[in-house]
């Protein structure tokens, strides 16, 4: 069986989804007879642009041509749909090979095509060229034979000459969004008879990152691994190495209920598995990112997300503290971003960094907040003032720490008249030293299991 890549690949003109500007400025140059003699396609990879040029090289050379509609059954539409047509020349910048053809082109480039209407040269990654080529290349631009077209393809634009750029009509080719990936799955998967989760085609398009081509090669990995049963999203996460969706909810639990240890046991299971933690924290600040904005926009239909992925997400958002979620985020792209890590390319100082991170982060969590602190201070001065003895609200809840949530601190309103001066922040009181006495111990448990469960030295 065919993969499904080259089944599905695009045939003609109203195949190329998401491409429509390009699509239709070439259908208009062919009913106009208004054909120019370069292209430029340019755009991220996996996103039609060698397709495209060889749908233009069947509209151009078909029989029936040239149309907009070529048929894909006579000699020439079969030979280019295969790469063996004489005059259509396909040839890749990036190999030596590829140099070689250009050093002929000048040459070769007079003579008339050998069966076909046009000799047609597709040049892919053309940014790779040298200067020399280059140079043989705009001199055969500067004065194309009539029968020449050149359809370039670049994923650099900016590392293309002006000279080039001046000469050749240039299409901009997007990136697919995840909803038009996951609409092109679904029509392929229909086609195919194959049954599937909905929910299964979101982290495949999410993988893809853009590309059709990516999307499409995932799905054939993950439809023969499904075989004849129903394709899941348990299956895409297994073929694709992708840590299932509820570990990301449980991993946010822990954090929102200050549970370090199911934290940690989630970051030593990723990497027992294998995965890839730098890929596991971006998907967190991804799912955090998209908390927040459901909290403050709940129906902004921009965010291409599954409607179970939303229900999951506005409940979280309805869990979590705004602040909190904040400082969750910020921690963690501090970190994610920081130069040192960037550079490193081994996964144990990876998972170092995140669990320093988090216990960083738990130790911001649990520090009483200013208004927290102010709201103690109003209860200490009206017991003051009344003489009533104070009762304190929420000691308990910091005794316990990190393990339970501290209360969520008390929507007071403070206004001048209630409280006359914000006052300095007392020193540490006995709550306080003994909260920074358990984290301390905290942290010498977490660094006695890291030499114990690595047997390299945890420096080295
Ligand atoms: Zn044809």
């Amino acid at each position: 069986m065919a993969s499904l890549a080259v089944k599905y690949r695009p045939r003609d003109f109203s195949d190329l989804v998401g491409q429509v500007h390009a699509a239709q400025s070439l259908k208009n140059a062919i009913e106009f007879k208004n054909i120019g003699h370069a292209y430029l396609f340019y755009g991220s990879r996996g996103v039609g642009k060698t397709s495209t040029a060889r749908i233009l090289a069947k509209a151009l050379n078909c029989e029936k041509g040239p149309t907009t509609e070529p048929c894909g059954v006579c000699s020439h539409c079969i030979e280019i749909t295969k790469g063996t047509s004489m005059d259509v020349i396909e040839m890749d910048a990036a190999s030596n090979r590829g140099i070689d053809h250009i050093r002929d082109l000048r040459e070769n480039v007079w003579f008339a095509p050998m069966r076909a209407r046009y000799k047609i040269y597709i040049i892919d990654e053309v940014h790779m060229l040298t200067t020399e080529s280059f140079n043989a290349l705009l001199k055969t631009l500067e004065e194309p034979p009539s029968h020449v077209v050149f359809i370039l393809a670049t994923t650099e634009m900016h590392k293309i000459p002006e000279t080039i750029l001046s000469r050749c009509q240039s299409f901009a080719f997007r990136r697919f969004s995840l909803k038009e990936i996951q609409a092109r799955l679904a029509f392929i998967l229909k086609e195919e008879k194959k049954e599937y989760e909905e929910e299964a085609l979101f982290p495949i398009a999410e993988k893809a990152d853009g590309s059709m081509r990516d999307a499409i090669s995932l799905l054939d990995q993950v439809a023969a691994f499904a075989g004849k049963e129903k394709m899941t999203v348990a299956m895409v996460g297994v073929v694709l190495g992708i840590p299932r969706q509820e570990l990301f909810f449980e991993f946010l639990d822990s954090i929102r209920n200050r549970n370090t240890k199911t934290a940690f046991h989630i970051i030593h299971t990723l990497s027992e598995e294998g995965q890839n933690l730098r890929r596991f924290i971006w998907d967190v600040l991804t799912i955090v990112k998209n908390i927040t904005v459901l909290k403050e926009i709940p129906d902004n239909a921009e965010l291409d997300i599954s409607p179970s992925l939303r229900d999951e997400l506005v409940k979280q958002g309805q869990a979590w503290d705004s602040r909190e979620l904040m400082a969750f985020f910020d921690t963690l792209f501090a970190m994610y971003s920081s130069p040192s890590l960037y550079t490193s390319s081994r996964s144990s100082e990876v998972r170092i960094a995140f669990e320093m991170a988090l216990l960083d982060l738990f130790d911001k969590l649990t520090r009483p907040s200013v208004s927290a602190l102010l709201s103690r201070l109003k209860g200490l001065e009206s017991a003051l003032s009344s003489g009533m003895p104070y009762e304190e609200k929420t000691a308990a809840s910091q005794k316990s720490l990190p393990e339970k949530r501290e209360a969520a601190p008390e929507k007071t309103v403070i206004t001048s008249t209630t409280v006359p001066a914000v006052p300095q922040p007392p020193g540490p009181t006995p709550e306080e030293m003994e909260e920074a006495e358990s984290r301390a111990l905290l942290e010498r448990e977490f660094m006695a299991e890291e030499v114990d469960t690595q047997t390299g030295s945890m420096f080295g």
